[in-house]
């Protein structure tokens, strides 16, 4: 059936090995990140085998739907949790990370219900600026904390390279593992965890320039597609083709590349244009905006090339491949980030689980 999704679990695992082997060489332990793959059960067990320590999601509905598939691990919660939600993260997650002393006493209350110590790593914005408390407000949460019965404050972290694209470098990671050094001598603890990478950071660490304080990371694209994610550059000895997206030839017919007649909005509030080269090959395939992102897709066969799409079809220009392409055959794409998470979550395209290569 198409459209599918086909998972290699075993490039998967091999991937997780070699990044866990990579960061346990700089003393860097790894959370498998599974929010781009809705949680799939199979494949964070694939990250366990790995050698991932422990499996890290945005979403506690997804972290459930690998607990009820009895994937063996402890859970990270790497969203903050909603005030509105405080009892339900201590219930499904060990761990969370967090920048708000609202929240944080929420979640002490309802661990302290519940009889457990809920984890915190406080989160720093060392300048992406999506979530963490400006360096300054550190000391203050951390001893805020401190006084809060049902937590327990396991580390602090930063996250870069997702909303402003910003690359971590030796000296803002430095600023992290001087605000380390300082919470554990101000407040007389010592911390587990200075979660400073994601697999933005994975060059810098094989580079050997990496403050050595900085001891975890929460790593994902890197390990399913293989790739460090400031300039999406492979990853030596990893595989970036764990996953291939493949559709369905439902219509092959040679029209006009240019449209006929007066050009309006299309469907999605966009004015398409499209180049003059006469007539062409036109595949429409059976996927479309709703199950990939269309920037995010690319045909392993280099002869067929990308014309636009709509919610439910796919139109290439297949007129180099003539002789091959024909109605009811399937065409196979490469995945990048964006599209892997659209059509995970599109319950359209069928996830196919293989172990065969790697
Ligand atoms: C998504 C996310 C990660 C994983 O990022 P990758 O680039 O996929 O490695 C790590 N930390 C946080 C807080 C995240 O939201």
């Amino acid at each position: 059936m198409t459209p599918s999704l086909r998972i290699d679990l075993n490039k998967i695992e091999h991937n997780a090995r070699v990044i866990v082997g990579l960061c346990q060489e700089h003393g860097i332990a790894v959370s498998g990140v599974t929010k781009c793959v809705c949680g799939h059960p199979e494949i964070a067990k694939a990250m366990l085998r790995g050698g991932v320590k422990s499996i890290a999601d945005s979403r506690l509905e997804n972290i459930r739907r690998m607990q009820a598939a009895d994937v063996e691990t402890s859970f990270e919660l790497i969203r903050l949790p909603p005030l509105s939600a405080a009892a339900e993260v201590v219930e499904t997650t060990k761990l969370s990370l967090n920048s708000e002393v609202a929240v944080l006493t929420a979640l002490s209350d309802a661990a302290v219900e519940a009889g457990k110590i809920h984890d915190v790593v406080l989160m720093v914005d060392l300048g992406d600026l999506r979530e963490g408390m400006w360096p300054d407000e550190l000391l203050p949460v951390a001893r805020d904390a401190l006084r809060l019965p049902g937590i327990r404050i396991a580390g602090i972290g930063a996250n870069l390279g997702c909303f402003a694209g910003i690359e971590p470098s030796a000296e803002n990671l430095q600023l992290l593992a001087d605000l380390a050094d300082e919470v554990e001598r101000e407040c007389g603890i010592k911390l587990d965890r200075i979660s400073g990478h994601n697999s933005s950071g994975l060059e810098l660490i094989a580079s050997g320039k990496a403050p050595t304080k900085i001891n975890h990371a929460r790593i994902g694209e890197a390990i399913l597609l293989g790739r460090e994610t400031t300039h999406r550059r492979p990853l030596p000895d990893t595989f970036q083709d764990a996953f291939e997206l493949k559709a369905e030839v439902l219509e092959l017919k040679q029209k006009p590349s240019q449209p006929i007649g007066k050009c309006a909005e299309d469907a999605f509030g966009h004015r398409p244009e499209f180049a003059d080269c006469g007539e062409i090959l036109r595949a429409l395939l059976n996927v479309g905006r709703e199950d990939i992102q269309l920037s995010g897709i690319v045909p392993r066969d280099s002869r067929l090339s990308i014309l636009g799409a709509s919610s439910g079809y796919l139109a290439l220009d297949a007129s180099a491949a003539q002789d091959k392409i024909r109605v009811g055959e399937e065409v196979s794409f490469d995945v990048n980030y964006g599209a892997l998470l659209r059509a995970m979550t599109s319950e359209f395209v069928k996830k196919q689980l293989e172990h065969d290569s790697a």
